[in-house]
Order: C-alpha cells, then structure tokens, then sequence
C-alpha cells in the first residue's frame, strides 16, 4: 500500500525564507563596490583601508603562526590581548577594567555589537539610533526582531536634537547607541551632548551601547571621549571598538567590547556561539601592536588621514560638491543636488560612470526618502590612489 502524506491545510510553506530575509536589505555600500570592480574604478565607497598594517602587528602575527598559535582561544580572547585592551582602557581614559571578567575580544566590533545585542536585548525592544546611520547597527539590530528608532541629527553639523531624542523614548526602549566618531557622518559628539545622552541613560534606566571603532581618527586637535567615562555611565555602557581601523586590518576581525562584569559572561556566550573566537595569531598580532607601538603612532594616524581629508574636502569643492568636513572618522557627505539623477543612487551611479569613481548614495544611511541628494566618499586610501580619484573628480 503507497503511504499517503497528510497536509494540514492550514499549514504555511516550509521550504522558505525567514520572516525576517525580506526585510534586511542588501548593502548598497557592496553593490557599489561590484559595480566599482566591474568597470576598473577607484573605490571610494567602501571603508576599506588598504594603508599598510603596522610592522610590529604584522611580524608578530606572523610569528605566532609559525609558532603555532593556531588553535581555537578563550570565547572572548587570549589573557595578553584582554590585558592589552585594559592598559589601553586605562591610558587612554581612565578607565579601569578587569582583564579576566569584563573584557571580550571579538571577531570584529560587528561581533561585538551582535553579541552584545544577544545578550541584553529581546524581540520588540527599542534602540534609539542617530541618523544618518551605519547600516550595520540598523540590520544587526533588525535581524534579532529588536527595533532601532532612528533619532535624526540636526542640520547643520549634524548636531544632537535633545528634544528628538527625548520624544523618542518609550516604554519599550532599552538602550541609546551611540557611534563616536561617527560613520558616515565624521561627527564627534561633544561633551555637552554626551552628558545629555548620559543623563537620559540615566534617567530612563537605559544601557548606552557605543561603537568608538575611529577613536583614533579625530581631527583638528579634537580629542575623543570614551562615554563610559561620565558619571555612572560606566555600568550600563558597553564599550565596543576595534583594530580594523586603527591597524588597517579590516579582514582580520578583532575588535572588542569592554563592559561590566554583569553584562559580560552573556555577551562571551554568544560571541561564542557565532564566532567560537576571533582568529588566534591575528589577536596576538594586535597584542604587540598595542603593547609596542608609542603614542606617536596615533597622533601621526590622525594627521595623515586629516591630511587625506583636506585633499578630498578640496577635490569635491572643486568637483562643484558640497562637502560637510568631518571632525572624524574617515568619511565625507557631500551635498551633490548638481549631479544628474532623481535619486543618489542614480547620481552614484552617475559619478561612478563620469569619472570612475565609487561614492555610496547618501540614502544608505537615512530613513526612506532623505539622503537622496548626498554622497559618502571614503578617503581611507593610500596617497597615489586618493590623488588619482581627486583629479578625476576635479575633472567633472
Ligand atoms: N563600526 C563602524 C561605525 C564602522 O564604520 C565599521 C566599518 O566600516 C565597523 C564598525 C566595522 O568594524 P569591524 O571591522 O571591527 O567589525
């Protein structure tokens, strides 16, 4: 007798996506930077630094795989690594953490914002996420059913909007995310702003996630301000950050988050979930880099790519753009009303076709509908490369 397979009538199709697959879109910052390969362009699009990494984080990387630190390491990182991140915590801000309970190394500060979100946030809750926005903070968030509620910056300057933010706040919201210095925006929010976001924290009970990944990057003798460092902000701030940056070292993975011991063993176990650990002679690399590199190396970082900026601010002026100068980060929104097309995409695509040069539509950080006259170029590239895109966009 042939066996007869029920179907229940009601029953939804399971050979599908997730709920969720259709609402996460693709990076238009990726598809820009296909088109970008495609045609043999310069890529200003990505944030990909290809600056040459460290000498002393390449060699003892290397080192260390010849040695045979090759195998998997503690879910949130090896003791040196963990211990590195506290001196740096400690010199750079006066921050104090223990090594062993309340730093995780992750694979990237994307991990370490995922895991993070894992660990105190459920489906439903609100994160309140200043616009413009790195979509990565938006879809990460999206992807665990938690809702981002943007909170647009005011023009000019991209300045806070205490009475937005304030107004944004529900019962539901459970955390404020704060990117400083930002992508795509190159803001630096000001003490005076960060105590405004601080004492909101504060007073609605909310934990403040920070992504602080262009630390270094700041301008025009602007120093950073590491948030968990206001009043009482230490236990409900997660600290997330990274070397992809700072070390030019994007497809290593190694970042972190610093946090209180709290918060900690629950981010570790979904960091170890996804990731096991961030790769092993690529954290001992970063490990030299922290422990022998001398202040120096930050400061010229941060003049060289002021150096870059100025070249770009210059090219787009000359190209007839708009740029806003960015305090930090390495970044630029240009206002490009004069390019041809209804949409930035369209002028992207434009700009791209013009003078073989990739910018993303501004409209990849902006809720539908604004960012639609902007463009984000990105000067993290070496000299020679960044002098050949600003002549051909002196030529538009
Ligand atoms: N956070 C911000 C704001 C970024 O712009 C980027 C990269 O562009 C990242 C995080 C990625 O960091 P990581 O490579 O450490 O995952």
């Amino acid at each position: 007798m042939p066996r007869t397979i029920m179907h229940t009538t009601a029953s939804k199709p399971r050979l599908a996506l997730s709920t969720l697959a259709p609402v996460t879109f693709q990076s238009e910052i990726r598809a820009m930077t296909v088109e970008c390969d495609r045609m043999g362009g310069i890529n200003l699009a990505q944030g990909v630094c290809d600056t040459p990494v460290p000498a002393v984080v390449e060699a003892a990387a290397a080192q260390a795989m010849r040695e045979g630190q090759n195998i998997y390491t503690r879910c949130d990182g090896i003791a040196r690594l963990r211990e590195a991140i506290v001196q740096k915590q400690g010199r750079d801000y006066g921050l104090m953490y223990d090594a062993e309970r309340e730093v995780m190394v992750a694979s990237g500060a994307t991990a370490g914002l995922h895991a993070t979100a894992m660990a105190l946030l459920n489906p439903g809750d609100e994160v309140l996420v200043f616009e413009p926005f790195y979509g990565y903070h938006v879809n990460t968030l999206k992807s665990l059913r938690v809702n981002p509620v943007l909170v647009a910056l005011a023009e000019p300057g991209f300045r806070l909007d205490l009475d937005a933010l304030r107004s944004a706040v529900t019962p539901q919201t459970r955390a404020v995310l704060v990117n400083t210095p930002a992508n795509p925006s190159g803001k630096i929010f000001s003490l005076a702003e960060l105590e405004e976001v601080a004492e909101l924290c504060r007073q609605h009970d909310l934990f403040l996630i920070t992504d602080e990944i262009y630390e270094y990057f700041v301008y025009d003798g602007a120093q950073h301000i590491c948030p968990a460092t206001l009043e009482g902000m230490r236990e409900r701030t997660i600290v997330i950050s990274g070397f992809s940056k700072t070390y030019s070292i994007t497809g290593w993975r190694i970042g972190y988050a610093t946090a209180d011991a709290r918060w900690m063993p629950a981010m570790a176990h979904f960091h170890d979930l996804t990731y096991v650990c961030a790769p092993a002679p690529l954290q001992v690399g970063v490990a030299a880099g922290l422990e022998q590199l001398p202040p120096s190396f930050y400061s010229q970082l941060s003049a060289e790519y002021q150096a870059k900026r100025e070249k770009m601010v210059a090219a787009l002026q000359n190209a007839g753009m708009e740029p806003s100068i960015p305090a930090g980060a390495y970044y630029i929104m240009a206002r490009v009303d004069h390019l041809p097309g209804k949409t930035a995409a369209e002028k992207a695509r434009h700009l791209l076709k013009a003078t073989g040069v990739a910018a993303v539509a501004g409209s990849a950080f902006f809720r539908p509908g604004r960012g639609e006259n902007l463009l984000r170029f990105c000067f993290a590239k070496l000299d020679e490369e960044l002098d050949e895109a600003c002549s051909r966009l002196r030529k538009l």
